[in-house]
């Protein structure tokens, strides 16, 4: 067995395991055969339980993970000649090697400012309006993420000010939601409010980040786009044979409200990490610290030090900025021995 040291807590949300309700539905669903690729009844289940949280009758495929779910999503919204409008930070930009583009056999991506990692009505508006003849991509459809790449949090207001923008201009709105709980968790709504009731077209719903093994729920609210969709998962080689070790795992996750109390103890643990960060001189808050990520800027002696005492964490948000995530699987321990080494390393 490899040794899991908690210096690996705070790299990233994925760097957790299987939580418990997760894995008990795993192990239930490997007790029998059952038919493949997806006609069995965990996958049936996980599907109508995905259309109880969201409370509308929705079209649910599972995908091994957020790549091809976003690529997928975004690639049924548009033909090769169309746009895509999304934050110049978005995880489809810069960290999906081109698959939003590939899968749409060529979509551009147009690239929105935005503080905080959000984009903006007045940002979409901009863009789709800038350049309308025959010779621009034509924009088709606005992706956002929620909770953003900088770990803030849409306000349903604020989606609502983006789907009216995106109604007006005819365009479609997909939305990143890997860490979508963790926005539900943190605003405290119900989750149709910020997703079809706010004009999310189509959802792409993570469950890697928040204790699943693996895999992500592509949810569509309109479900004329779904038309063919089974293809192109097929296609793109994200339709498992086995689909109940896909989808069972969800089951567990949503059925007693296990995926809103991980979320929600995942944003307390980054929440008293902030706390403890927030007493210490000369360390400068990036972001709004809303779901379960931090965003500071240290000193490089400091991040260096941190480095020697074994803690891993990103720092690709430029020179000084650390980002430190949270998970389901974060104790307040580990917590307390990050804050320590960085108020010794200060
Ligand atoms: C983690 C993440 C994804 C999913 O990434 P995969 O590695 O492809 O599963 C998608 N969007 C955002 C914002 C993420 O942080």
């Amino acid at each position: 067995m490899p040794d899991v040291t908690p210096a690996w807590q705070f790299a990233s949300d994925n760097v957790s395991g299987i939580c418990p309700e997760a894995w008990q539905s795993l192990e239930e669903a490997n007790r029998d055969c059952v038919p493949s690729y997806g006609d069995d009844a965990w996958t049936e289940r996980a599907a109508d339980l995905l259309r109880e949280t969201f409370e509308t009758d929705c079209e649910v495929f599972f995908v091994f993970n957020g790549t091809a779910a976003n690529s997928l999503a975004l690639a049924a919204c548009c033909q090769s000649y169309h746009s895509i409008l999304c934050h110049e930070l978005s995880h489809v930009e810069t960290d999906e090697c081109g698959a939003p583009e590939f899968f749409s056999n060529g979509t551009k991506l147009l690239l929105l400012p935005g503080a905080n990692g959000k984009i903006t009505p007045e940002g979409i508006e901009t863009i789709a309006r800038r350049r309308t003849d025959i010779h621009f991509p034509k924009p088709r459809v606005v992706s956002l993420t929620q909770t953003t790449e900088a770990g803030t949090v849409y306000s349903p207001g604020e989606l609502l000010g983006i789907a009216h923008a995106t109604r007006k201009l005819d365009l479609r709105l997909q939305m990143d939601g890997s860490r979508l709980a963790n926005a539900v968790a943190s605003l405290g709504v119900n989750p149709r409010e910020v997703t079809w009731q706010a004009g999310v077209d189509v959802l792409c719903f993570g469950g890697s980040k928040n204790g699943l093994p693996l895999g992500e729920a592509v949810i569509f609210f309109d479900r004329a786009l779904a038309d063919e969709f089974e293809y192109r998962c097929k296609q793109a080689g994200q339709l498992a044979s086995k689909m109940r070790f896909l989808s069972a795992p969800w089951i567990g996750l949503l059925e007693n409200g296990a995926w809103l109390r991980h979320a929600a103890h995942a944003n307390a643990m980054a929440a008293l990490l902030e706390g403890r960060l927030r007493a210490l001189p000369g360390v400068e808050f990036l972001f709004p610290r809303e779901a379960n990520g931090l965003f500071i800027r240290l000193p490089e002696l400091v991040i260096a030090a941190l480095r020697v005492r074994g803690w891993k964490f990103y720092t690709f948000i430029g020179s000084g900025g650390c980002r430190f995530m949270c998970s389901w699987a974060t104790q307040p321990e580990d917590v307390e021995a990050l804050a320590t080494d960085i108020a010794r390393a200060l």
